[in-house]
């Protein structure tokens, strides 16, 4: 059994010597662990902090786990500083989908530098290693694994720079864990159906209180003032925004624009009778930084709005208003 680990620079690979930074290498990362149960093949893609990494560059990484995968690997491992591994995770979902016989795609990283006195990144890895190579990983979700949790990539966020206990799903529990090299899962996996490219470029405009509809009218033109295909426009709440705002929105999908609405807060609105007058859809629990990933891969994978929201709305929760008061 071969595990490949694609190795993209971050926390885990920074070291301090008491005198410079350096970069550890993938290789060296996993030959650190010492004996592991499977082969590992290791690539170094890219290396540096992960807020450097372009959508381009997270399209790059996940097709290069597509490749592995179509040609053998029995799972893949993904090293990533932390930023922004919960988006790279999730393009990666995006292109692979979710179906019974894919092997598993396994990202990882570390809150700790590699020269911590206790690092926790060769936990993180080993662990991460692991759940790649176990036959109870396929099929499921493209899964961030950190802290001995287990996350699907459409739910988790990186909620603080500052704990090991960093990744969560919340208001849900993590789908999984390790504990002592042993993998378990909570639920079953729903298939997700995968998307074609990714290269469609989706604004994203965040809501502050106050702000002018030019604002949001600007970012929904393209530079020949026709329309962008896709925006994602955070608001608050259960999808609320300021008055001024829902002309525009209107507008914009009258001119065959796909908007969608993510909220500030956790809310899993995918869609009500005021979303439909306006045209608009609701990110169904995406946090608008993903719903913006989700909203690329939609538009890119069909040319019919309604199948494009179709796309995008295999990530939504069931909303049922009445479940509010427990939330
Ligand atoms: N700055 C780091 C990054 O590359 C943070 C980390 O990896 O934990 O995202």
């Amino acid at each position: 059994m071969t595990v490949h680990v694609i190795a993209t620079g971050g926390t885990i690979a920074s070291h301090f010597d008491g005198a410079a930074w350096t970069e550890i290498p993938g290789r060296q990362l996993v030959d650190e662990l010492g004996a592991l149960p499977v082969d590992v093949e290791v690539h170094d893609v890219a290396s540096g902090p992960s807020s450097n990494l372009s959508t381009n560059d997270m399209v790059a990484v996940a097709e290069r786990a597509r490749a592995l995968l179509a040609t053998g690997a029995d799972g893949v491992v993904v090293v990533h500083g932390t930023d922004t591994l919960e988006l790279t995770a999730f393009v990666a979902q995006l292109l692979l989908g979710t179906g019974p016989a894919r092997r598993p795609v396994v990202f990882t990283g570390s809150m700790r530098v590699h020269s911590h006195a206790q690092p926790d990144g060769p936990a993180n890895l080993r662990d991460a290693i692991t759940v790649a190579a176990s036959p109870t990983a396929v099929g499921r979700e493209v899964l961030v694994c950190l802290n001995g949790e287990l996350h699907a990539a459409d739910r988790v966020t990186k909620r603080s720079a500052a704990s090991v206990d960093a990744f969560h799903s919340l208001p849900f529990r993590p789908v999984g864990a390790v504990v002592d090299g042993a993998v378990h899962f909570e639920a079953d996996a729903e298939a997700r159906r995968p998307a074609t490219a990714m290269t469609s470029d989706v604004p994203l405009v965040t809501c502050w209180p106050g702000m002018p509809a030019a604002v949001l009218e600007a970012a929904l033109r393209t530079g020949d003032e026709g329309r962008v295909r896709g925006a994602v426009v955070e608001v608050f709440g259960d999808l609320n925004g300021a008055r001024n705002l829902w002309p525009v929105v209107h507008g914009a999908w009258k001119a065959g624009t796909l908007v969608v609405l993510a909220s500030r807060a956790f809310t899993p609105t995918a869609a009500n009778d005021d979303l439909a007058l306006l045209g608009a859809v609701g990110a169904g629990g995406l946090t608008a930084q993903k719903a913006r990933l989700a909203v690329m891969a939609a538009l890119d994978s069909t040319p019919d709005r309604d199948d494009a929201v179709a796309f995008l709305h295999q990530y939504a929760l069931h909303h049922d208003a009445g479940e509010r008061s427990t939330r």
